[in-house]
């Protein structure tokens, strides 16, 4: 049962869409490498298109009819499009989710110190990542700081051309005999992820004059004096801009692919789809999902079942009964990248079972690890439709586990939707180097996705 590669059966038009969307999502994550600055650019892609904000709605008291599109945004972390469909929203949506937050690190809240003439921020990392991987390389700073008067501070250092970078030092191999022996968990320890911010001291300080000097430049560019890290939310991430990669830009290498590389096509689809839907539409692009989909703009808050409450408000009279039908009749796909089988670590796949690059949009019936444990197996019958789906809109797709069986494991946002019932089915795109500070995905497998998220939409009713 092996599946085609999607490259294959392009022709020539469709390999200029294939192309176009890939030019559009780079310019998606260039601009989004964080949660926050992906939902601003949800946002505005939102109302751009002719999406109301649901809040706005539920003050004037007005009604949602059939055609109607709505968003909310949550906290500025998480994020909620939906499209009003003819049918009653007790007969469930058509919903696509996928998580906009992604590995990387974080600055500590009192962050600010001197070592010999050096400015350093310290930090704490978020996500599972591969500390080693992160050091002697260029990485920019975004984020917001919170001041007391309630203004808010936008950072975006580190990606123009002209900003200036930071870094975190490695030990040079010529002294390295110590680390070089010890494992990879260990030789660069979490507390050693210090960010270097400066070296110039200040002229008129004695004691910690470089810090000085940094807090000087803070105060003249940003307005923010030390406590106000307190109240910050900095986040450490790659410098620089998505690239093709190979010489037949086939590839895209690039920070944040998991899982704005499922977030933006499912965004996108919610966009692009024409006319009034039969079922109730939605996209919902959550928060945290990397740290277990917990906190107030997680996947696992009850933000989602409440904005879907005020939406039931809005189209109908109100009730409980009505809100939970709304939700189990409901078919998602929750999407989240899926490890690409790479022939350099063979031995950590099974190959029946593995996604590959270039072989279309993936689907994991489960997850979870060991035997299946926290795994959201979806039902045969549900997988049964979206195949027939899939198939009549010519959808390239393909079938995976992450890994071998008892090597390890993973978890999305689907189980937490299955609480209520519904349908829902782990999908998304293959990814090469997952959580490293640059993931390689394939173009072809981004645009099928797209494909994928728009037929669904599209077509997907309750089962049998
Ligand atoms: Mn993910
Ligand atoms: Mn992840």
């Amino acid at each position: 049962m092996e599946r085609k590669n999607a490259w294959a059966a392009y022709s020539r038009a469709e390999l200029d869409r294939v192309e176009a969307f890939a030019r559009a999502y780079c310019d998606f994550i260039d601009h989004g490498k964080t949660e926050r600055e992906c939902v601003q650019t949800a946002e505005r892609a939102a109302r751009a298109n002719g999406y109301e904000d649901i809040r706005r709605l539920v003050a004037k008291g007005a009604r949602v009819s059939a055609g109607d599109r709505v968003y909310c945004n949550w906290m500025n972390k998480s994020f909620m499009m939906f499209i009003a469909g003819r049918r009653p929203l007790s007969e469930g949506m058509n919903i696509l989710g996928a998580h906009i937050d992604s590995p990387r690190i974080d600055v500590k809240q009192n962050p600010l110190y001197e070592e010999e003439q050096i400015a350093y921020l310290d930090t704490h990392y978020y996500g599972g990542i591969k500390k080693y991987q992160w050091v002697a390389m260029p990485l920019a700073l975004h984020g917001v700081i919170a001041r007391k008067d309630g203004s808010v501070v936008t950072v975006a250092i580190g990606e123009d051309e002209g900003d200036p970078v930071f870094c975190i030092s490695d030990l040079l191999p010529h002294l390295a005999q110590e680390q070089m022996t010890k494992d990879a968990k260990s030789v660069i320890e979490g507390e050693a992820l210090n960010l270097i911010i400066g070296s110039k001291p200040a002229a008129e300080e004695e004691k910690d004059a470089v810090k000085a000097a940094i807090l000087g430049i803070l105060k003249e560019k940003y307005g923010v004096e030390e406590e106000d890290f307190l109240s910050a939310e900095l986040e450490i991430v790659p410098a620089g801009k998505a690239r093709d990669m190979g010489l037949d830009r086939s590839m895209i290498l690039a920070y944040g692919h998991d899982d704005r590389v499922c977030a933006y096509p499912s965004m996108q689809a919610l966009i692009d789809f024409e006319g009034t839907p039969e079922y109730t539409l939605c996209c919902i692009l959550t928060d945290k999902e990397e740290i277990g989909s917990v906190g107030a703009t997680g996947m696992d808050s009850h933000f989602f079942e409440n904005v879907v409450a005020e939406l039931y408000s809005c189209m109908e009279d109100y009730s409980e009964l009505g809100l939970r039908r709304a939700l189990a009749n409901s078919r998602m796909l929750s999407s989240d990248v899926s490890a690409a089988f790479d022939p350099n670590f063979a031995s950590a796949f099974e190959k029946k079972n593995a996604a590959y690059l270039g072989r279309g949009v993936c689907f994991n019936k489960y997850t979870g690890s060991r035997g299946k444990s926290g795994s959201s197996d979806a039902n045969a019958e549900y997988i049964a439709c979206i195949r027939r789906i899939l198939d009549d809109a010519g959808v390239a797709f393909q079938t995976a586990e992450l890994g071998r069986v008892d090597l390890g494991g993973g978890g999305t946002i689907a189980y937490m939707c299955a609480k209520y019932g519904m349908n829902v089915i782990d999908s998304g795109v293959a990814v090469l180097s997952m959580h490293a500070p640059y993931e390689v995905i394939s173009k072809a497998d981004l645009y099928e996705a797209y494909k994928c998220y728009l037929a669904f939409l599209r077509d997907a009713a309750p089962v049998g």
